[in-house]
């Protein structure tokens, strides 16, 4: 019973330098640890774990951090909007970082591809 408390939840976060776990009952709350966890340290995280409730194959072609492509691919599942915590989901399992990608969503939206209907949520136009 070394990490009891991760056992059943759907998602995991790590940072590699301190080697920390967190488990998370919603994609958000991965979100959410990492702006803590970068705010106190300055380091980055990566998903271990992400059990979605929707397949993924359409948001896996592209490029590891084509945030665009994978919230159009995603949005007709979400009634207002792609959690950033399931995007990040996505591109993790290309390879990306939860910092990587959400600097990669504020470069999207810079341009006007994305936009967000309700806070943490993206939709594309
Ligand atoms: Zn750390």
């Amino acid at each position: 019973m070394s990490q009891p408390h991760h056992d059943r939840t759907p998602f995991v976060a790590a940072c590699p330098d301190c080697d920390v776990e967190r488990g998370a009952e919603s994609p958000n709350e991965i979100v959410e640890f990492y702006r803590r966890h970068y705010r106190h340290t300055g380091h980055d995280v990566v998903l271990r774990r992400a059990d979605l409730d929707v397949e993924l194959e359409d948001a896996d072609a592209g490029a590891a951090t084509d945030v665009a492509a994978v919230v159009a691919a995603l949005e007709p599942r979400y009634e207002s909007g792609v959690p950033i915590g399931i995007v990040a989901a996505a591109t993790g399992r290309r390879g990306a970082t939860v910092g990587e990608t959400l600097e990669r969503i504020h470069e999207v939206r810079m341009t006007g591809a994305l936009y967000e209907p309700r806070d943490d949520h993206l939709a594309a136009f």
